[in-house]
């Protein structure tokens, strides 16, 4: 477990980014669920409970999900559940339990960049967007890739298109982490593939978007394409040469989801 010398409620995100900084060893305070499985003493933890970030917003060109919306609102959004097939919704429910879900949060869980993300798996299929407070709005596949910087995640917005969508992953059980997780996304005639748990971060297959959208009946090439333009690994859950496989099957499923 985790210990701090000091937890502080911070009434203003500029009090927080100022706590942030002003000591390597403080840190900010998402659902606990990461943190509490290290065994790090920090200095402070700043909670942002107060900041009225817990809020998932529909504006008329986009929607806002605060950084300590929790993955359990996200499942049970009207509006994530109206828009993109409910891709977002599909993408955390088979996250470890309703419990675990009601605390861990979207800050937290996209700020970490975790390789095994079903959530940055399925944000990258969509145009997102993420806000820091110091490095502003940047594209939502800039940040995967950026080095680690201290600032605080605020909210992630999605730019609310008409884009249809369809998420899929592979579990050894119910509630393990996923072997393969993949979200595609269909906007007019321009998709995208996005492939995570492999077991790397979550990216885009490029070239194999570009097939599909020239081509959207050479499912079988866009598959092909799609594992040969990305490195697969072996870790516990599974081979390299598995998640090759299983990321074909996986593609193929979701464009058949999409176009039916
Ligand atoms: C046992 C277990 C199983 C899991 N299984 C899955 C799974 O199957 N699929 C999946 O996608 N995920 C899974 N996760 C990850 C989980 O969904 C969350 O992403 C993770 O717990 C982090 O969210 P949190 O709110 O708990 O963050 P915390 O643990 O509170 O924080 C994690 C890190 O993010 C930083 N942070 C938090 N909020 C912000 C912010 N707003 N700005 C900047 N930095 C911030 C913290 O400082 C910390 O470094 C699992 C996690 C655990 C512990």
């Amino acid at each position: 477990m985790f210990t701090l010398k000091d937890y502080i409620v911070p009434e203003s995100i500029e009090e927080a980014s100022q706590l942030l900084n002003q000591n390597r060893n403080n840190v900010i305070l998402g659902g606990l669920l990461w943190l509490k499985m290290g065994n790090k003493n920090y200095n402070k933890g700043i909670d942002l409970s107060k900041l009225g970030l817990n809020t998932i917003i529909e504006n008329e060109s986009s929607i806002e999900i605060g950084c300590m919306v929790t993955l359990r609102q996200i499942e049970i959004s009207k509006v994530l559940n109206t828009y993109f097939n409910s891709l977002l919704v599909k993408s955390v429910k088979n996250i470890v339990g309703v419990q675990f879900r009601n605390c861990a949060t979207v800050g937290g869980s996209v700020y970490s960049r975790f390789g095994f993300s079903d959530l940055l798996t399925a944000l990258l299929a969509l145009d997102t967007h993420v806000h820091l407070f110091h490095g502003g709005v940047i594209p939502l596949e800039e940040f995967i890739n950026m080095t680690y910087k201290k600032d605080i995640l605020i909210k992630i917005i999605i730019n609310k298109d008409t884009r249809k969508a369809s998420y899929q992953s592979h579990r050894k059980s119910a509630t393990d982490l996923p072997v393969l997780a993949v979200a595609i996304s269909r906007y007019n005639s321009h998709w995208k593939i996005s492939i995570g748990a492999r077991p790397n971060k979550a990216m885009i297959a490029l070239k194999s978007s570009e097939l599909l959208s020239h081509r959207p009946d050479q499912i079988e090439s866009a598959c092909n394409q799609a594992v040969s333009e990305m490195k697969f690994g072996t870790n516990i859950r599974g081979s390299a040469e598995y998640r090759r496989e299983l990321a074909k099957v996986l593609i193929r499923r979701g464009v058949e989801e999409i176009c039916r």
